[in-house]
This record gives C-alpha cells, structure tokens and sequence, in this order.
C-alpha cells in the first residue's frame, strides 16, 4: 500500500528510499542514511543508501521520535535499539542480546552480515510478535523490552529468543527467501530452529534447550488433526498464506530439522547449511533445494574408504561415528526421508513390540478421532533412536517400511525409544511394556532424562486418544508426577490433566471436576510448599515457580491464598509502590482480583501502567473475576482499543474464555463481534486462528458443537473454510467421544485412588 510493487518474495530488487518528515521527528528506514536535504524550514528529506537486492516484503520505515542505544559487534556491525524515549533504559538488554546473537551467526553461517547496521525498534501497538525487515527488525514492547527489576524470568527467555528468530532471518529468508509462500517453513521452520541452536550457545545459563520439546508437542497437538496441512503446501490467495503462519511451519518446522540435524551430527548439518546459504545467496529456493545441498555435503559411503571425496571433517565423520549411522551399508538418501516429512501431513505412531531379543516395530498415520480414516499408504523415514535398561548409550535405527524387525544383543526389562523426544513421532508399547516404563517411573526416574520422562507423559495420553491405553493407565503414570521436581515433565502432567478438568467444568460436572482439581493440587503440592516467594533460582526455577504459584492460588490451594492475599493487602496499603518478587506477582494478583474492590484496584494500577508486561499480568488477573459484567467489560474495551490496547484484544479473549464463568461470554462475543474482529486481526492471521480454536477447545458437547458448526455455516465461505474453523470442530469431536469413553473412567479412578 506504501508504493506500487510486486510484493511476491521471488520478484528481488534494490530499494532507494527518500522520507521527508518534521526537523523533530526522525526516520528509520533498512539502509543507513546518506544525506539529509532542507525542503522548507519545517520539512527535511532522509536519503537512504541503496538497499542490497531483497524481497519487497522486507521493506521498511519509521517516522518517529525514539530514542536509541547503540553497540558495535566485534564484526563491526552497528547495533542500535529505538523506543519510545522513556523505555530507553529497557533497551539494554535486548541490544547486549544482538550483539552477542549477530556476532554468533555470522560465526555460525560464515557468511557476513551484508549491510553496515541492524536497527531493532519496539513499536507500541504491534499485531504481529516481530518482523524481520532486513536491517530493521521491528517487534511488539513486551518482545524487545527488558527491565531486570520488574520482569519475569520467562520474559527474559522470550525476548532473547525471539530476537534470536528476527536475526536467524536475515540470513534464512533475507539472503536466502522461499520461492513462493507455500515453502514459507523454509523461512520460519529454519528461524524457530535457530533460536534454539544460537541461544544454548550465546546465553547457555537459559538452558533454552530444555523448551524444545514443547514447540513440538504444541505442532503435533494441530497436526494430529485430519484438518492439518503437509509443512509444504499449495498455497494461493492471501488469506490462504496468512493462514500459512501456524504451527505446523514454525513449530514442526523446527522440529523435523532438529530430527534431521540429531541424525546427521550437528557438524554435518550445519555443514549442509552453509552450502545452502552460500549457494542461494540473493536468491530463491524450494525444499529439494535444500535437500540437494545437505545430501551433497558428504559423498555417501556405499564406495571404498580411498574413493572418498569429500574434505577431512568428512572423511572423519563417516569413518568414527559407529554411533551415528554412517556407517557402509546406509546410503543416507536426506531427500528422500525429510519428503516423508514435509509432503505429508501428520507424523506417525510407532508400536514397539518385545519378544525376547526381537524388538517388532510398526508405523502407523496417528489421527485423533476414531472416526478418521485412518489411511494407509502414509509411510515415513523415520530415525528411530532408543535406550534400555542395559544400555543408556543412544542407538540409532532408520526405519523406512511399514514394519521391521530390530535384534538386541541381549534382553533387556524396559526400552525407551525417541531419546529426548528429537524424533517427531510417538511411541506405543505393546503388552506390558507401558506397565515397565511406569514401574521405572515409580522406582527411579531420574534414570531416564526429563525430557523422556516428559514424552511419555504426553505420548501416554495420545493413546488414550486413540483407544490404545486406557485412561486409568495414564493416570497411573501421573503418580509418579509427586516425586518430580523437574520443569518439562511438571509442565506436561498439568499440560495434560489441567484441560481434563475443564472439560468437566464446563459440563457442570462439579464433583468429578473437583475431585480431580484436588488430586493435581495434591501431586504438586509438595513442590509447592517448597517454592520461596521471591525472586530466587534459575530461569527455570523461576518459571516453574511462577505456573505451580498460581495455578495453586487459583485452584484454592489455601496456604497459597492466603500468603497471596497477605501481599495484596500490602501491596494495596502501599497504593501499588511496594514492590512484589515479579515470579509471584501473577498468583498475588489473580486473588486480588476474586474482590470487587480489589479488582478494581488492579485496574485504576493498569491504566496507570506503561510496563507492558506488568500490564499483561494484570489483564491476566483481571480475566480471572467470576463477575461477568467485569468480563464483558474487559472484552468490550479490548474491541475499543482505548484503554486496553487492540493488540491485547485475541488474549483477553483467550483468557476470559479460560475462566471457569467466562467461557459463555466468549463465544457470545465471537459472534456478535466476528465482523470487527476480522477486520481488525484480518481472515486467515494467527489471531484469528488463536481466538477461534480458544474460545471452543474445552468445548465437549453435541449442543455446543451444533453451535459451532451453525455460526460457521452461516459466514461467507471465505469464513468458514477456514482451517482453524475445521480445527475446532474435529477438536470438539474429539472432545465429545474422550468424555463419553472417559468420564466414568476417570471418576472410578478418582474415588479409588488415595494419593
Ligand atoms: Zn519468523
């Protein structure tokens, strides 16, 4: 809209960019400034140096009156951070983090960074997370500012990692950019992977490592659907290439290149990067590009040791790794293994079957819903890597049929496969090899890594899903869940049973809901009492405190409601200027709000507020109250923009559909709102998406699903074509058959089980 242009990533030109603003204000474009020219004594024109050859959607300016702070890299890169000028002291850590993170991929890429300076603004009311316009990436506040008084630990995490992802990009999908919108993982798969592989090395006190997991977990959650799309999708009309943005592009993205990167030994596939990089630089490319440029990079091995090619770090890699698969008989054939990943959509299912020293295995499309057609001709190269009770040294094994057959040098009594869950593909146990793996759970779990431990928590209750296991098995396993202190299998056992309770809820099903709430209360409730209120630990240790803080506040848990109201009380006696350990501001506000009064509090501190994410805790607080007029309040002003800003809208939406009185409210305000909401978050965005499949996920009756299905079908097809409009209908579904299969279980279970 800003200039006539092609705006397709494939048409690449050099952009020559002249702004005139007011003598006051100041303007930022990709390229640094050249010269500035006086047109009138209340008008100047910035001439921008040419930009180097990029796609149109790269493009960017900024007139305003920001401040900045600047830092050059050892590469000689100018950094600067601009914001709004009374953040300005929440800048310096975001611009340490870029000099570090820039410094890193130039090392990581061998490829310089091309032009002479990366700005990073902060824009104060953002629909998207970031943007990565070359030499100007641009993200919201609560992304970019830091302030080490006042923000949480996970802030922290996030605004590095995502500033991570804007620097990823200027080498994935800058220099190099996908063909066309239907390779955009090409863009974000690869940027989402990087965060993870730049922050572990650039900031390692994060521990970034240990979130992986989640991303995937969160991409099988919607790829399990039949409504999921292959990671490489035709893609044509705009609101189809918004739609574009989800989860199976970022997430499972990034998580088939961390399964390709664990196969290959992360030397081989960085290797196979930069060849990437380098050859497509200034260009475009499709996904066999990027196959070509990895299966290249080492000569496969089916040839004499004295035939290779290759430089030495090859030679080295196939000849030691015995561990690593490159050994003579495997011919590693990348493209043909990551098509099975990228073409289809889905992921499969193992089934592992012990007979003595016979390990039977067989793969399988994993759908949800019994109703799918579960189809047949899915096959997948799947690298399977597994440990047992003998050995914890990790075996790799790439199966490429429908079944195989796998000999153990001896019998073992437990065989744990997906290591650290790097495989993108869940595992089932046949007779009673899910009875040893909870025993194991049981006697010693620090055996296997928390990640594993992790995995077959949420690979247990997939199976369940799917009529594989039965629901009191998988709370068996959860037992376990009182004697672990570690924050991934913690996140994943509530990740689990939290949404079971709201299903209840939700149903009127008081007394099971109940009985259920108090036994995940019950299995923490030791690792509870022993968190400190303050600002103490690690970043995990504070992020795990910050979640069991409040969800035990929240679930009634008293010795956490009191203490919480005790702060309060306080922190309203001192009219807000006492300050609160930021870990446990969240639970200290949320019991604060169940008061009218104190509510009303919070809210005469969030108008005052410019700290976003001060403000993100108080919205969250706010949603909290089981006054509806409160509710629909909120939500009316979010749709205002005034008060509560549009972007905060989808999460406010979000979080009132959580509580336990709100959800009505939310899906009433869906629809009597859905016309502006499109307008403002625009068909097929993220936020959209995000606001649909919220509001209804914990949707598990027929009525509600005729509901449903009776809004959709009345919009225009545009509308209700929408994938996340198929997301929550197959997700209501399959809410629906889980609770008429489950619901009786789990309460026998409930009633029979003393903790
Ligand atoms: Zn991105």
């Amino acid at each position: 809209m800003a200039f006539p242009c092609f705006d397709e990533p494939a048409f690449k030109a050099r952009f020559s960019i002249k702004i005139r603003r007011e003598p006051k204000h100041l303007a930022l474009s990709n390229m640094p400034i050249v010269k500035t020219v006086n047109i009138t004594s209340w008008l100047v024109e910035d001439h921008f140096d040419t930009s180097v050859k990029m796609s149109t959607y790269l493009v960017a300016f900024i007139v305003s009156d920001f401040k900045s702070v600047s830092k050059i890299t050892s590469h000689g890169i100018k950094i600067s951070v601009y914001t709004v000028p009374d953040k300005i002291n929440q800048a310096v850590y975001a611009l340490d983090a870029a000099v570090k993170l820039l410094d890193f991929y130039e090392d990581y890429f061998s490829i310089p960074y091309p032009l002479p300076k990366q700005d990073l603004a902060a824009i104060p009311d953002f629909q998207s997370g970031a943007m990565e316009n070359w030499g100007l990436t641009t993200y919201r506040e609560s992304a970019l500012l830091y302030d080490p008084e006042k923000s949480s630990a996970s802030s922290k995490l996030w605004t590095t990692m995502i500033i991570a992802h804007e620097l990823a990009h200027q080498w994935f999908g800058n220099l190099v950019t996908m063909e066309w919108w239907n390779d955009l993982w090409l863009n974000e798969g690869f940027a989402k992977f990087m965060e993870f592989v730049s922050v572990s090395i650039t900031h390692p006190e994060l521990r970034v490592e240990d979130y992986f997991l989640g991303k995937c977990l969160d991409a099988m959650e919607v790829d399990a659907l039949n409504s999921s799309h292959p990671v490489s999708t035709p893609v044509e009309d705009p609101a189809q290439i918004l739609e574009m943005f989800d989860d199976v592009s970022y997430e499972k993205g990034s998580c088939i290149l961390n399964m390709l990167r664990d196969y290959m030994t992360a030397d081989v596939f960085k290797a196979g990067l930069v060849q990437y990089l380098q050859k497509y630089s200034y260009q475009n490319t499709k996904n066999e590009d990027l196959w070509n440029s990895m299966t290249n990079i080492c000569p496969t091995v089916d040839t004499d040791e004295n035939e290779l090619q290759g430089d030495n770090f090859c030679r080295r890699n196939q000849l030691s790794s015995s561990s690593a698969h490159w050994t003579k008989r495997e011919t590693l054939d990348v493209r043909a293994m990551m098509n099975t990943w990228t073409l289809q959509k889905g992921f499969p299912l193992v089934t592992v079957t012990v007979r003595g020293k016979n390990v039977h295995l067989q793969q399988e499309h994993y759908m949800k819903g019994v109703d799918s057609p579960s189809s047949t001709e899915y096959l997948w190269h799947i690298p399977l890597t597994y440990i047992t009770s003998k050995s914890d040294t990790v075996q790799r094994f790439l199966m490429t049929t429908k079944t195989d057959v796998l000999i153990l040098p001896e019998e073992v009594e437990w065989i744990k496969f997906n290591v650290g869950m790097n495989g993108y593909y869940i595992v089932h146990y046949e007779d009673d090899g899910w009875d040893h793996l909870i025993s194991l759970l049981k006697e010693n779990h620090t055996v296997i890594s928390s990640n594993d431990r992790a995995s077959l928590i949420n690979n247990v209750f997939q199976l369940v899903r799917i009529r594989k296991l039965s629901i009191s098995k998988a709370f068996d396993l959860t037992l376990y869940l009182k004697h672990e202190t570690h924050i991934m299998p913690v996140f994943q056992g509530m990740n689990e049973l939290i949404p079971i309770y709201k299903l209840m809820e939700r149903r009127d099903m008081d007394d099971t809901a109940n009985q259920l709430k108090e036994y995940i209360v019950n299995l923490f409730k030791d690792l509870i009492d022993k968190q400190s209120w303050n600002d103490e630990g690690s970043v995990s240790e504070r992020m795990l405190k910050h979640s069991l803080l409040l969800f035990a506040c929240v679930r009634g848990y008293q010795p956490c409601v009191d203490k919480a109201q005790e702060y309060f009380m306080k922190w309203q006696k001192s009219n807000g200027t006492l300050s609160l350990p930021t870990d446990v501001k969240t639970a200290v506000y949320a019991i604060g709000a169940q008061t009218s009064e104190g509510w009303d509090f919070l809210f005469s501190k969030y108008r005052l507020h410019s700290f976003n994410l001060e403000k993100h805790k108080i919205e969250l607080a706010l949603s909290l109250s089981r006054n509806n007029d409160k509710l629909q309040w909120l939500m009316d002003q979010g749709l205002h923009g005034d008060i509560i800003k549009t972007q905060d809208l989808p999460h406010i939406i979000l979080f009132v559909a959580r509580s336990p009185s709100g959800y009505h409210l939310a899906w009433t305000f869906l629809k009597k709102n859905w016309e502006e909401l499109v307008e403002k978050f625009e068909l097929g965005s993220r936020s959209i998406a995000d606001i649909i499949t919220g509001v209804t996920n914990q949707y598990s009756t027929r009525l509600q699903l005729a509901e449903v299905k009776e809004f959709f079908n009345s919009l225009e097809e545009k509308s209700s074509q929408l994938r996340c409009v198929q997301q929550a209908i197959e997700t209501i579904e399959d809410n629906i058959q889980w609770m008429d299969r489950n619901f009786e279980k789990v309460k026998k279970w409930l009633q029979n089980k003393k903790l």
